[in-house]
């Protein structure tokens, strides 16, 4: 049966104090998450707090927002791979457009990031996507096709089979402005046309191809019911516990029809 993947991405958002209630609701929310892989990225600081609310009630997944490429030393104010694996955490938020266009990443720093998780067991979540100008120039297939060959370049198969892919067109975060069910697909068509001509079909099979931009809850059905979809990275929408809930329970819906 298809699994599908829904990352909440809390961003900047939420103290230590406020995580473990907000936990608490969503796990009362969310009765079962049956066929849906459910993935909380809570800032680093309230990490903890939404592990140990998690003891007490469901266990979703937990996902680090970033990570920096050393292992230990002299980095002030990184964190590492090893400290939020430490953390509980199991997969990494990587190459997210805000890093890139805020803190200036780019894609040889994505690409050792996406080394550092993989050799500390953390399931990378690579974000890509183009800004509105890209687009309108048409050149949304190299910024993509160079976003990705650049932030896997020289994976192995085995290591390719661990990455999640999100796409995320930059002007659709946050706008309320999703793209359409065909913009998604064409695109999802294309990086998996890429991985495949790198890896090929058997070490991709298992790769899921994740939409995030203004994913709410009227949305997640008609996007989730492309089978060229495997789930969403949510951001604004999982900071309610009832709308993330509704997305959650809406996948839920879809894989079991
Ligand atoms: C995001 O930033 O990953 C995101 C998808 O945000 P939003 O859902 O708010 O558009």
């Amino acid at each position: 049966m298809r699994k599908l993947l829904i990352v909440g991405n809390w961003k900047m958002n939420k103290t230590a104090s406020e995580a473990g209630p907000f936990v608490q609701r969503l796990s009362e929310l969310v009765s079962s998450s049956e066929g849906v892989d459910v993935v909380l990225a809570p800032p680093f600081t309230a990490i903890q707090a939404v592990r140990d609310a998690m003891a007490e009630t469901r266990p979703f997944a937990l996902a680090a927002q970033n990570l920096f490429w050393e292992d230990q030393g002299p980095y002030t104010g990184e964190v590492s791979a090893s400290m939020v694996r430490d953390l509980g955490c199991t997969y990494a938020i990587l190459g997210h457009s805000e890093r890139r266009h805020h803190v200036g990443e780019r894609d040889e720093d994505i690409h050792r990031k996406v080394r550092t998780a993989l050799r500390h067991d953390l399931a990378p979540i690579l974000c890509l996507g183009e800004t509105l100008a890209e687009r309108e120039a048409e050149k949304t297939e190299s910024v993509l096709s160079r976003q990705l060959t650049q932030d896997l370049e020289g994976l192995s198969r085995d290591e390719v089979r661990r990455i999640t892919i999100a796409y995320e067109p930059i002007w659709a975060i946050g706008t309320g402005q999703p793209a359409s069910l065909s913009q998604v697909e064409t695109v999802h068509e294309l990086l998996h046309r890429i991985l495949v001509e790198y890896w090929g079909t058997e070490a991709v099979a298992p790769v899921r191809l994740l939409y995030g931009g203004s994913v709410t809850p009227a949305n997640t059905g008609d996007l989730l019911k492309s089978t060229r979809i495997d789930g969403a990275l949510v951001g604004n929408a999982c900071l309610d516990a009832q709308a993330f809930a509704k997305i959650i329970g809406t996948a839920q819906e879809v894989v079991s029809r």
